[in-house]
């Protein structure tokens, strides 16, 4: 397949003569750089049915890489090289080693969503960004991201106890992801906080934080949910063609 994406084009296949003079020409460094050619072999043409198995990724079909998501993208402003767009055709044509080349700055999405609202065609790319941060954790390349992390924690809590206790989710947060809680920006929130908070929903946050309020009768919903989301995570590995025990192991952190 002849490469037709700029982005393809590694700096390692361009070649520059800086001294070349053509019929008296001098033709040198910018005016005499080639690109040598270059094979893609490894083609996954799973991929695209992959990532369109996980929660996100369904609608990846419709893109028509018009570039409005990649335009819109909060983090392209400040890091030109997170381009969902780009990853977007990359797995629609099964270039799985290129994708791979950039997973540590797939997970850096921040899910603002503007991309979803500019996509002419409901492509939803919030989602297929994080299914593919989600199918790059199962098939071995990355470690979880924090956001995946953050997920977790935030759904065990809603199925332990029905509610969601936020000094309790982010101090499980910073432990699992190994970051200490007393950062500077944490203790300069905190002090916003207590400038600004009614002194009645501060007491109410610290008594939470303390007692890990339940919702009474809870018990059976989450086990629902708890049952859900395990039938789903078997229902993922089966798409991506990983042993269905992996679930367990995912579950506890593996
Ligand atoms: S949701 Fe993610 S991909 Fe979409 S605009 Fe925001 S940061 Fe970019
Ligand atoms: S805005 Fe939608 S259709 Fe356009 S490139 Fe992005 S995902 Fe594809």
């Amino acid at each position: 397949m002849p490469i037709h994406e700029k982005s393809l084009i590694r700096p390692e296949n361009l070649t520059t003569q800086e001294d070349l003079v053509i019929d008296g020409i001098d033709v040198s460094g910018h005016w005499s750089t080639f690109i040598e050619s270059r094979v893609i072999t490894d083609y996954n043409e799973d991929i695209q049915d992959e990532i369109a198995s996980l929660p996100g990724g369904e609608f990846i079909h419709r893109c028509w890489q018009c570039g409005s998501c990649t335009n819109s993208c909060t983090i392209n402003a400040v890091n030109p090289e997170f381009n969902p767009r780009y990853w977007i055709y990359l797995i629609r044509t099964g270039m799985e080693s290129e994708l791979v080349r950039d997973k540590d700055i797939i997970w850096q999405c921040v899910s603002c969503n503007k991309c979803t609202y500019a996509c002419p065609r409901d492509v939803f790319p919030e989602g297929v960004m994080k299914a593919t941060a989600h199918w790059l954790h199962m098939k071995g390349h990355t470690p979880k991201s924090p956001s995946t992390i953050f997920d977790e924690v935030f759904t065990e809590q809603v199925i332990a106890t029905g509610k969601i206790e936020e000094g309790r989710t982010i101090r499980r947060f910073f432990k699992r992801t190994g970051q200490g809680l007393f950062q500077d920006w944490v203790i300069a929130m905190t002090r916003q906080l207590l400038k600004h908070l009614p002194v009645g929903l501060m007491a109410h946050m610290g008594l939470s934080a303390l007692i890990a309020p339940r919702t009474s009768g809870w018990s059976r919903a989450g086990k629902a949910l708890q049952g859900y989301i395990d039938e789903q995570q078997a229902k993922n590995h089966q798409a991506l063609n990983l042993a269905t025990d992996a679930v367990a192991t995912e579950r506890e952190g593996g």
